[in-house]
């Protein structure tokens, strides 16, 4: 048993999920399947009973699987990090943020926000969401856009976050073109990330993946030259470069083995289990082998220091990583 006073230092960083519920069903995502977790909304009481338990926090993400706009406590949420000067940041797919959720997203403090956008048109969106809200959420970034520059507000920072697949890559041109137009700089590329034990769901499927699919790699090229010339950033998550992201390092040793997250960063879900990272739950079906613990019955530093992170964090260094790290690496970039 590893003794918590000689621990290793505590996350600085956490993932939590604000709320689970979602307004949309996309078909890249893990709720398209069915969570394997109840629905369910951390309050402020429960998020400020963590992140007291974190006193060196340099930031925080509030998503995870779900949308954190349907949290009613979200604003109060990220002025309580604020005070405490945490980063704070989340993802959205934007259909919320009407004006009454952007004022308040500005006079939080919010730092970052993230709009997932993986279509440059309706019918795209449709395609990708099963939602018909795509003029919706363009007209909720342009009210958004114009409400900074009115406001002289100096966040949030805005990017859009496009899921790449083969179904779909041929869009991201005309979204870093629309993100230009709006008026947001930065368009990121993400990568699929699929099961490894099961043959899929939705878009999420080995067979929709860009890597080894040339037209794939023409199109990043070409957003790339637009991106350029119309001064927009396009990166990939993890702020590498699109192209490197898709390659991942198959000939790595023991790609996975590089991962830092788990000795750097902690995620927990809606209600309460703390998970390696915010890929696992999307690249096994084994959901209960990723749980390390639940803040709701352990302390965070019990969880942090105890024998489910540390067998996680040796494996993670041998040749038979836990499952949900197999394709870290290989199939997709770290
Ligand atoms: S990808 Fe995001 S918006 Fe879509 S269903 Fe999942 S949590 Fe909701
Ligand atoms: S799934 Fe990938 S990102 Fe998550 S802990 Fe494993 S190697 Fe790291």
């Amino acid at each position: 048993m590893p003794n918590i006073d000689q621990d290793q230092a505590l996350p600085k960083t956490l993932y939590i999920e604000t709320t689970n519920r979602c307004n949309l069903k996309c078909r890249g995502c893990i709720l398209y399947r069915g969570n394997p977790e109840p629905e369910r909304t951390i309050s402020l009481q429960q998020l400020s009973m963590i992140t007291d338990q974190l006193p060196d926090l340099e930031r925080a993400v509030l998503h995870g699987v779900g949308e954190p706009l349907l949290n009613p406590e979200l604003a109060k949420m990220i002025r309580h990090l604020k005070k405490r000067k945490v980063y704070v940041l989340f993802n959205s797919n934007g259909i919320l943020l009407d004006a009454g959720r952007r004022g308040a997203l500005i006079d939080a403090g919010l730092d970052e926000l993230r709009i997932s956008l993986d279509a440059a048109s309706a019918e795209g969106y449709q395609k990708m969401r099963d939602s018909a809200h795509f003029n919706h959420i363009i007209d909720n970034l342009h009210a958004f856009v114009q409400e900074l520059h009115d406001r002289q507000a100096a966040g949030p920072r805005l990017s859009l976050w496009f899921l790449g697949t083969r179904d779909n890559i041929t869009e991201l041109s005309d979204l870093v073109r629309l993100a230009a137009h709006i008026g947001i700089c930065e368009v990121y590329l993400q990568r699929l990330v699929y099961f490894q034990d099961d043959t899929g769901y939705g878009v999420a499927r080995p067979e929709k993946t860009l890597r080894y699919a040339d037209t794939a790699m023409e199109s990043i090229e070409n957003s790339r030259d637009i991106a350029l010339e119309l001064g927009v950033q396009l990166n990939a998550s993890g702020l590498c470069d699109p192209m490197k992201s898709l390659r991942g390092q198959p000939d790595a040793l023991y790609p996975w083995s590089k991962c830092y997250r788990p000795e750097t960063l902690m995620y927990i879900t809606a209600t309460g289990n703390v998970l390696p990272c915010c890929i696992a739950p999307f690249a096994t079906t084994d959901f209960s082998a990723l749980i390390l613990g639940n803040v709701f019955e352990s302390s965070v530093k019990k969880i942090w220091c105890g024998a489910g992170y540390e067998n996680f964090r040796k494996r993670l260094k041998t040749e038979t990583p836990p499952k949900c790290c197999r394709g870290c690496g290989i199939l997709w970039s770290l």
